[in-house]
């Protein structure tokens, strides 16, 4: 049975590396069955080594982006490479508000794939329209392609706490899959809460969550895990 992933994007939080460690402490100690599931964790960059050193065995390692080249002069950026090499095995790619506030461009957000691929890692693809889709897996070998989980996120349904309905996470889910193949793992993202949580996956058929803000809410995020197992 394919695993449920449950994916907590951190963003830009906590503001320290002291409520980083205390708030991964307060989701490791309450998991308890995972073996269903999927956790990971994408904590900003700085806490990427702190949380890699302390997390448990049930909790995988995420970044929220990455930059395409593996080396040189480019101020500020972070590699593939270098978050592998940091125990990530997941990297989060195209995130809107990457394409919103710094204009991540399909171009870019295709180069970031091919590195996070060519390091072995899995990426998490996120968009909010399926025309992107082509445009950001371009020139990769479908074999490289299956590896890409994607995450449809409606904008609008970020962080506001309007979550799409079922139904029409279902339709964009189908679409997608009519894309990449029916067995594709697809995501739903979006004001995602315990409430909702379960009928994205029995409903929309979705084989997980990419989740924001509850993500934040120890016993929330953990909650929405108990549910999938
Ligand atoms: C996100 O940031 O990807 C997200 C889905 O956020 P939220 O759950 O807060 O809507």
């Amino acid at each position: 049975m394919n695993k449920i992933f449950i994916v907590g994007n951190w963003k830009m939080n906590p503001q320290t590396s002291r409520e980083a460690i205390h708030l991964l402490s307060s989701i490791k100690t309450r998991i308890e069955n995972t073996k269903k599931v999927e956790v990971v964790i994408c904590p900003p960059f700085v806490y990427l080594a702190g949380i890699g050193k302390k997390k448990s065995a049930k909790i995988r390692l995420g970044s929220q982006d990455c930059f395409w080249e593996e080396k040189v002069a480019f101020t500020g950026e972070v590699s593939s490479l270098m978050l592998k090499d940091l125990g990530c095995s997941y990297v989060i790619v195209g995130h809107s508000e990457r394409r919103k506030y710094f204009h991540e461009s399909d171009t870019m957000i295709n180069k970031k794939l091919k590195s996070v691929l060519g390091q072995g890692l899995r990426p998490i693809l996120c968009i909010d329209k399926v025309s992107q889709i082509k445009k950001d897996i371009k020139g990769i070998p479908e074999k490289k392609v299956k590896k890409i989980i994607l995450a449809y996120e409606p904008i609008w349904a970020i962080g506001t706490g309007k979550a799409c309905s079922f139904k029409q996470a279902k339709k964009f889910n189908l679409s997608i899959k009519r894309v990449l193949g029916k067995n594709h793992p697809v995501l739903y993202g979006g004001s995602v809460s315990s409430q909702n949580a379960l009928g994205y996956i029995k409903e929309a058929q979705f084989q997980g969550l990419l989740i924001g803000g509850a993500s934040l809410k120890p016993k929330e995020f953990v909650k929405v895990i108990e549910l999938m197992a």
